[in-house]
C-alpha cells in the first residue's frame, strides 16, 4: 500500500527535514562561533552551551578579566579576544581574530553584548531623557548588532552559509519594559534582523534573534541594585560586581513573581538553548524571526509594567 503522499517524494526524509532532525548529540561540531558579550551572563550560558556541542568559540567581549578566565577554564575550544561591540574596528578585529584561528571559518556569530542604561527615576522617564546617556545604550545595543551582522556577513557570504542570532529583550517588543534608550535599541535589534535577513538570504546567511524576558544575570541585578538605591545613587550597569548568591535567589523571586508561567525559573541556560537552536543547522530554513523566549508574558492581557 502506498500513501498517496509519499513522505520520500515530499523530502520528509532522505536529504529533507527529517535528516536534519535525527538525533545530533553535539549540534554544532566542527563550527566556529563568536559571541559577543560572552564573559558572563546569558552570554557566558551560550559559551558553555555551543562549545559543550562541539564548537570552537571565540569570546567576544570588554571585561578582559572575566573573558581570558572564562577561555582558559573551558580550554582549546574557547579563546577570548577583547571587543567592544560599538567599535567598528574592534568588531572588525574579533571577526579577523576568528577567521585566522580557525582556517577561515565562521559559522555561527552571536550578538549578545548589551548595556541596560541608567535606571534611576530620573533616567526611566521621557522627560528628562538624556541625550548622552540615549547614545551610549544605542551605540552598544543597536549599532553593536548593526556592526556584528555587516562584519559577520562579509565572513559568512563568500562561504554562502552562517548564522547571526543577536540577542533582543521583550523590551524590542512591547513598551514600558525598560528604559527609552534600551527598549529604542531593542526595537532596532528586532528590525535589523528583518532588514538583514531579506538581504543576507541571497548569499545564504540566515539572520534571527531572541528576546529574553528577564533573567537574573549581573544587568539585572544591578539594576534592582539601583532602584533599591534610589534616584541619584549614580551606579549604572557598567560597575560590574558579582552578585552573591542571595541575590540571584531574589532577583529570581520577583521575576518569577511578574511571570505568566508559573513554576519554572528562567535561567541563562534556557536562552542559551535557543540561540544553539538558531546558530545550529536544525534551524535551517528559519531566517527574519524574532523567538520569544518569556513564558507567554508578551502573549498575556495581564502585561506586566
Ligand atoms: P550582563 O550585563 O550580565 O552581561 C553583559 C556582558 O556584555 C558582560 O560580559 C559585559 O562585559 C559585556 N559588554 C557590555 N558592553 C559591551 C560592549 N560594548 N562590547 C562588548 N561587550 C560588552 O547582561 P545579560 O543580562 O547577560 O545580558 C545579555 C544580553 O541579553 C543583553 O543584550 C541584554 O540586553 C539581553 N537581555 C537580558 C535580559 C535580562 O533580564 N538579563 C532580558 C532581556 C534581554
Amino acid at each position: 500500500h502506498q500513501p498517496v503522499m509519499s513522505p520520500s517524494r515530499h523530502g520528509w526524509d532522505g536529504n529533507g527535514a527529517a535528516a536534519v532532525s535525527s538525533p545530533m548529540p553535539k549540534r554544532l561540531d566542527g563550527k566556529v562561533a563568536i559571541v559577543t558579550g560572552g564573559a558572563r551572563g546569558i552570554g557566558e550560558a551560550i559559551v558553555r552551551l555551543f562549545v559543550k556541542h562541539g564548537a570552537r568559540v571565540v569570546i567576544a567581549d570588554i571585561d578582559e578579566a572575566a573573558g581570558d578566565a572564562l577561555a582558559s577554564a573551558l580550554g582549546a575550544r574557547a579563546s577570548f579576544v577583547r571587543c567592544d561591540v560599538s567599535v567598528e574596528e574592534d568588531v572588525r578585529r574579533a571577526v579577523d581574530f576568528a577567521l585566522s584561528r580557525h582556517g577561515g571559518r565562521l559559522d555561527a556569530y552571536c550578538s549578545n553584548a548589551g548595556v541596560l542604561g541608567r535606571q534611576t527615576r530620573a533616567a526611566r522617564s521621557v522627560l528628562s531623557l538624556d541625550a548622552g546617556e540615549f547614545d551610549r545604550v544605542l551605540r552598544v545595543n543597536a549599532l553593536g548588532a548593526a556592526l556584528g551582522m555587516k562584519h559577520a556577513a562579509l565572513a559568512m557570504a563568500p562561504r554562502r552559509a552562517g548564522s547571526i542570532v543577536s540577542v533582543a529583550s521583550v523590551a524590542g517588543v512591547l513598551g514600558g519594559l525598560g528604559p527609552h534608550a534600551y527598549t529604542a535599541s531593542k526595537h532596532a535589534v528586532v528590525g535589523l534582523t528583518k532588514n538583514a535577513a531579506c538581504e543576507l538570504g541571497a548569499h545564504g546567511v540566515r539572520v534571527n534573534c531572541v528576546s529574553p524576558f528577564g533573567v537574573a544575570t549581573p544587568m539585572l541585578i544591578n539594576a534592582w541594585r539601583q532602584g533599591h538605591h534610589g534616584a541619584g545613587a549614580g551606579l549604572d550597569d557598567l560597575d560590574v560586581t558579582v552578585p552573591s548568591d542571595e541575590e540571584v535567589g531574589k532577583m529570581e523571586e520577583v521575576v518569577r513573581e511578574l511571570a505568566t508561567l508559573k513554576g519554572p525559573t528562567l535561567r541563562p541556560m534556557d536562552i542559551a538553548e535557543a540561540v544553539l537552536f538558531l546558530a545550529s543547522d536544525e534551524s535551517r530554513y528559519i531566517s527574519g524571526h524574532n523567538l520569544v523566549v518569556d513564558g507567554g508574558v508578551t502573549t498575556s492581557r495581564n502585561l506586566i509594567g
